[in-house]
């Protein structure tokens, strides 16, 4: 075999939450899969073949981890005013796979799939829009004719593209689904029944709903995801007094999913902040990027993980929320995504933490001192990816 392709990662903190390794010490990749890990020095044989001729690269004071993934994003560059550069968003920035979150609906998915998920590096899934239209301008929402959620399509598209449709998404904001109670309930309903039919689970984006957080999430199955799950907007998870809802903690009981994801206008460190500290934490930590939010205030899925870590999640809580919880989600694992296995494919990131924190904004109107992440580099099936440099604060860049 030719060892140009030998890599070793020298000297980091090793950290697989699907195993539970967390230590320092080389990871060596073969052929594209991950070859060893332990320590190379030390006389460990199985980095033999992997040593002869390997380049080393040297990650002392760093996180080597899965490749993550983010369940949650905006990547339908091309057809959607929010579409995001894929490579660049996100595999640059250390995630090698992500699920475009109802972007794409029935009637756009061929160009989806041809632009977006077969061209990319990076893998590519999709939470298919339950409106044929999907997500193609904010300023008109999709299912304000409702007569553009068209259960056979959906399901159809989903079944004939079982490879990528891993969900199906709605947005239940008073822009999307009009400001009547009752039309948003009938679609809320009609796009559960849809998930029934195609078994698939059903993503649901709150905050500025015509109907109560309650009522939406009493409706949910398990399996079914909250989005946004500390949006500062009214209809938020802590109720008036600042505690999580009660309706919200009988959702999770049941199996239903809250990931945390950022958006332009969908993170407050004010509803965060006392949700961790009540022990609410999401079941999978997304960035919602977009063409909208990836200069700021949401930047990329670390900056994200930084923040929450800010708020008070350990590392490691972040990290298996990035890595093997929507692995296990988008129904990757299988595949190898979401973890670090000799003999698994070499997607692998290797994150710093910075010693300066610097103050990042919400997407509420807050601001917090983060000691951010930083992506020092890639692999997607052990090929280096170079990292582009953070797009945030330009004085913040040395
Ligand atoms: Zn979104």
């Amino acid at each position: 075999m030719d060892a140009s392709g030998n890599l070793i990662l020298k000297g980091g903190t090793i950290v697989d939450p699907a195993s539970g390794r967390a230590e320092t010490g080389d990871l060596a990749v073969v052929g594209g899969l991950v070859a060893a890990v332990g320590d190379a020095s030390g006389g460990d044989t199985s980095f033999g073949a992997a040593l002869s001729g390997a380049r080393t690269v040297d990650c002392s004071g760093a996180y080597v981890v899965p490749g993550l993934v983010d369940a949650h994003s905006h990547v339908f560059r091309y057809v959607s005013k929010v579409g995001a550069p894929v490579d660049e968003a996100h595999l640059a920035r250390g995630v090698v796979a992500v699920c475009d979150a109802g972007t794409a609906g029935a009637s756009t998915f061929a160009a989806f799939r041809e632009l977006v998920v077969e061209p990319s590096r990076t893998r590519v899934l999709s939470m298919l829009n339950v409106s044929v239209l999907g997500l193609i301008d904010f300023r008109f929402g999709e299912l304000l004719n409702p007569r553009t959620l068209v259960a056979e399509d959906a399901v159809k598209t989903a079944k004939e593209n079982a490879d990528v449709v891993r969900g199906f998404k709605i947005r239940m904001s008073t822009d999307v689904v009009g400001e009547d109670p009752d039309g948003a309930l009938a679609l809320l309903d009609a796009a559960i029944a849809v998930g029934e039919e195609a078994g698939l689970p059903l993503m649901v984006h709150i905050g500025e709903t015509p109907i109560s957080l309650d009522r939406i999430v009493e409706r949910l199955r398990p399996g079914d995801i909250v989005a946004h799950c500390y949006t500062g907007k009214e209809e938020n998870v802590l109720d008036g007094r600042g505690a999580v809802r009660h309706s919200v903690l009988e959702a999770r009981s049941r199996g239903v999913l809250f990931e945390s994801a950022h958006g332009k206008s969908n993170f407050s460190y004010a509803v965060a902040g006392p949700a961790i500290e009540q022990g609410f934490l999401p079941d999978v930590v997304c960035s919602d990027t977009s063409y909208r939010n990836w200069n700021g205030p949401v930047f990329d899925l670390v900056t994200s993980m930084s923040k929450l870590v800010a708020l008070g999640m350990t590392f490691d809580e972040v990290l298996s929320r990035t890595t093997v919880a929507p692995a296990q989600l988008l129904g990757l694992a299988g595949d190898g995504y979401g973890r670090l296995e000799v003999g698994g494919p070499a997607h692998v990131t290797v994150l710093r933490q910075l010693e300066a924190p610097e103050e990042l904004p919400d997407a509420a109107g807050g601001s917090l001192a983060v000691r951010r992440f930083e992506t020092e580099l890639t692999l997607v099936a052990g090929e280096p990816v170079p990292p582009v440099p953070w797009r945030g604060i330009v004085s913040s860049l040395t």
